[in-house]
């Protein structure tokens, strides 16, 4: 509730005062002279000071003065008789909100008190935000910083695990505890690319992406992931068809287009049942614009998520039902793969754009402009 405190030296007025704020619903103290108003206001917590300029001991524009300069956001509202209103003036320059002339008309001070609460009320929701923006941004500096941190301890004894399970593994072929160890050197790998990822992240995060564009094939680049995935690829038996002219070129960052095409395309093999199909297309366009996109015939994403997808950490599904997989249907990440995408296509000053529709399937589209200078960071 909005405190008010009513500085007079003619009690009648004061009690005017009272019974008025009292019936506009406020809460209220009185005061019969500036010293007086100085002790309570540096007691109590008041929202705005009514007060008559010409009081003895301490004037009204002494107290404005002192009051002021201990409590800034205190809000002032002088009151004063006709002959004083230059005095007035000045008190609005030294920081008052407003004056009213005596005889008060209150209709008039009603008006004016709840502009003036408003404004408060503005000011402190205004602090407010921007202490909780403050917050954000520390939690959000200290979530970068714990995925920079733990993505760089965990990448050396991940990868070292990985590397050793991956020599091992042709000697443990006929061992009894065969199918033990491929339990382990699957989730090796999984953690592997999770550390990968969450390193990926925090890499893109602190620096700004630098390119190095340059002309490539872009059948042989497909190629290349076609044969990362093809474990992925038999298992699953998608249709992968690739429609595009053999030997067409696009420039780009190569190592990180193929990142792109490379989430797009697992997704589109994790999001389609089995035998679903697949299909990457590119052209480019009149306007010297590649567009590319990976289509599936899968399960689609819900209209009220198609924008929500390219945040970080997003996943439609319910995280808490989450299992890391990137081979299995429906098998989930960590909602890092197209947040990554989008910052990579925004780096070449492309866009990415999603079309789909539950149980139809997907299409991811990204552009990107061609005749941007090669080699350009
Ligand atoms: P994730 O690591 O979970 O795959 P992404 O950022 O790559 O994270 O994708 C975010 C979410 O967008 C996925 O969890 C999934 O719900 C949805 N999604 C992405 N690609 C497809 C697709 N081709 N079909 C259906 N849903 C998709």
């Amino acid at each position: 509730m909005m405190k008010i405190l009513v500085v007079d030296d003619e009690s009648p007025i004061l009690t005017l005062w009272q019974r008025f704020l009292e019936r506009w619903g406020y809460q209220s103290d009185t005061a019969a002279d500036g010293r007086e108003a100085l002790d309570l206001i540096r007691a109590g917590a008041y929202h705005l000071v009514i007060t008559d300029l010409a009081m003895p001991n301490v004037t009204g524009q002494e107290l404005l003065r002192t009051a002021k300069s201990e409590q800034p956001d205190l809000q002032f509202i002088v009151t004063t008789g006709y002959g004083t209103i230059e005095v007035a003036v000045e008190t609005m320059k030294a920081g008052a909100f407003d004056f009213l002339t005596k005889p008060i008309n209150f209709n008039h001070a009603e008006l004016v008190i709840a502009k003036c609460l408003e404004s408060v009320n503005a000011h402190q929701e205004n602090l407010m935000l921007r202490r909780k923006n403050r917050d954000l941004e520390e939690l959000n500096e200290l979530k970068e910083k714990f995925i920079a941190i733990t993505s760089h301890e965990l990448r050396t004894p991940v990868g070292i695990i990985s590397n050793i399970v991956e020599l091992l593994t042709p000697e443990l072929k006929s061992h009894p505890g065969e199918s033990m160890f491929r339990l382990i050197s699957r989730s090796s790998q999984q953690l592997n690319e999770i550390v990968g990822q969450m390193h990926e992240l925090s890499r893109m995060n602190s620096a700004k992406l630098v390119l190095a564009r340059a002309p490539f094939e872009l059948h042989i680049l497909c190629r290349e992931i076609m044969d990362e995935l093809k474990f992925v690829l038999d298992k699953r038996k998608h249709r992968i068809t690739m429609i595009f002219p053999d030997k067409m070129t696009v420039t780009a960052d190569r190592l990180k287009f193929k990142k792109v095409v490379r989430e797009l395309l697992q997704n589109a093999i994790k999001f389609t049942e089995d035998g679903g199909e697949i299909s990457i297309k590119a052209a480019i366009d009149e306007g010297n614009v590649l567009n590319f996109s990976v289509s599936d015939t899968g399960i689609g994403i819900p209209q009220e998520n198609l924008d929500k997808i390219f945040h970080l950490f997003y996943e439609v599904g319910d995280s808490l039902h989450h299992h890391t997989s990137k081979d299995e249907f429906l098998g989930g990440g960590m909602g890092v793969g197209l947040s990554i995408v989008s910052d990579i296509v925004k780096a070449h000053d492309g866009t990415v754009e999603v079309v789909s529709e539950v149980n139809q399937g997907s299409r991811f589209i990204v552009h990107i402009p061609q005749n941007t200078a090669v080699g350009n960071a």
